[in-house]
């Protein structure tokens, strides 16, 4: 079992890499919008951003994702020796153990 260490940090560059994919879609999509549509290279290269940022976009809520529920599980850090537990349980039984409490 794994000590789970949240960062702020890199929570917020995953959120950064959503929006700029989202930025990426829109622009490219509004590039492709602006040129009409009309099978040209200008065409081409604008949906080829709106297809780089929805991936960009996706991979960003996949490192969400996993980051959320990684940091949703509770976190016990023993008061005497700074140890960190999973679950309460194993919190008592450490402290129990080690400290004779
Ligand atoms: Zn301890």
């Amino acid at each position: 079992m794994g000590i789970v260490n949240p960062n702020p940090f890199d929570r917020k560059m995953k959120m950064y890499i959503v929006i700029l994919g989202v930025i990426l879609l829109i622009a490219g999509i509004g590039g492709a919008a602006y040129y009409g549509f009309v099978p040209r290279t200008r065409v081409y290269g604008a949906i080829g951003v709106a297809v780089v940022g929805i991936v960009v976009a996706a991979l960003g809520a996949m490192m969400k994702t996993t980051s959320a529920g990684a940091t949703t599980k509770g976190q016990f850090t023993c008061a005497k020796c700074g140890a960190k537990f999973g679950s309460e349980v194993a919190l008592n039984q450490h402290t129990k153990d080690k400290h004779g409490m």
